[in-house]
């Protein structure tokens, strides 16, 4: 029996379906690999006949799906990211998750695909996170990770808006980590994003041609890719899928948003917390030649890319033209460090949120 909820219904109640016995207690979260293990449950929301209806909390498992349908053949397919952090108290608390849900249907939105109600988001997600709170590690010892996904279930082998569709929450829990600094390969070859695309939004199809370029750095001994801007290839852009922000002289910059980059909800808040330390911002295009005139000139002092999986990684090395741009502070610059610590404090609750920015589930 559906329960035929519409939009503007504000209960969003899930229907549960408990796993028999949970997982979790086998788990030893502390240093535990990115996505090794799921947690015991996922949200399940399907979309038909213009509204959201059947949600339910169920066994994370596999979905029936037809091969034919268009999340596979065409990518009609959206995601999100974002983390549930337990605080020393014992309590579970979300970083911002609205802006997630906002441009969860932005993205959506750029794919033709129908919006997830906020409500549906939040609630969904809080409704799971309780059921599975024993996978939220312990402060200090880690994270859980969580993959928000609305995705095409039409059968209709035709290039066209998609009816149905599911939106899933899926979550996992990850040792916590000081990022590793990363090698960057600058490309030429290959681009991520150009105006008018979809470089601003998540849709899954953004990621399956960055793999090339991935591989082509990791076969040459970097970690990641810096791309460049798609017309002139010379503006430096993100930083595999993070974003970048540059420190030279007594300034700090990062490439603006305008259509090519990813508005991080990581780089908004690094972007609010440097300013209120007294630091100067400024959103503005950085051309590669600039970054090694500073690099010559000793005054490109830090280099890093923020993103919610790793929040803060520092870059050590940059590669460009035959060229290695080599960046003090090995393992991580004074800035970097001072901001990422100050913004892991808010996540985890150590630090006072004056910003609003941390939501309590449990
Ligand atoms: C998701 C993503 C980011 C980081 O966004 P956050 O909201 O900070 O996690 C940056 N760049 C790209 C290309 C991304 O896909």
């Amino acid at each position: 029996m559906e329960r035929g909820l519409e939009h503007g219904n504000d209960e969003w109640n899930p229907r549960l379906e408990r796993c028999a016995t949970s997982r979790a207690r086998e788990v030893a979260f502390k240093g535990l690999a990115f996505s090794s293990v799921f947690s015991d449950h996922m949200l399940v929301a399907r979309y038909g006949n213009g509204a959201w209806h059947d949600v339910r909390i169920q066994p994370y498992g596999p979905l029936p799906l037809m091969p034919s349908i268009s999340a596979l053949q065409y990518a009609v397919s959206v995601f999100e990211g974002l983390k549930a952090h337990r605080t020393r108290d014992g309590r579970i608390v979300l970083f911002r998750p609205e802006q997630n849900a906002r441009r969860l249907n932005r993205s959506a939105a750029r794919l033709a695909m129908p919006e997830v109600p906020e409500s549906l988001f939040l609630r969904g997600l809080e409704s799971l996170l309780r059921e599975d709170a024993a996978w939220v590690p312990p402060a200090d010892v880690g994270a859980l990770y969580i993959r928000p996904c609305l995705f095409s279930v039409d059968e209709s082998v035709r290039v066209k808006p998609a009816g149905a569709f599911l939106f899933v929450i899926f979550t996992f829990p990850f040792g916590a980590y000081y990022a590793r600094p990363v090698n960057v390969l600058v490309t030429e070859r290959f681009v991520r994003a150009c105006q008018g695309g979809t470089g601003d939004v998540k849709p899954a199809g953004n990621y399956a041609p960055t793999l090339a370029a991935d591989q082509e750095a990791h076969d040459t001994g970097f970690d990641t890719v810096l791309w460049l801007d798609a017309r002139e290839r010379r503006y430096v852009e993100e930083c595999g899928v993070m974003n970048l922000f540059v420190v030279t002289g007594d300034r700090i910059l990062t490439p603006p948003l305008g259509g090519t980059i990813l508005p991080g909800v990581t780089r908004a808040s690094v972007v609010s917390l440097l300013r209120e330390m007294g630091h100067t911002v400024e959103e503005r295009p950085v051309a590669v030649d600039e970054l090694i005139t500073w690099h010559e000139a000793g005054r490109l002092t830090e280099c890093f890319g923020t993103g919610t999986a790793a929040t803060v990684s520092h870059v050590a090395r940059i590669h460009y033209r035959g060229r290695d741009l080599v960046l003090p502070h090995q393992d991580g610059g004074p800035i970097a460090r001072a901001v990422r610590d100050r913004l892991v404090g808010i996540m985890t609750g150590e630090v006072a949120d004056t910003h609003g920015w941390v939501r309590q589930v449990v």
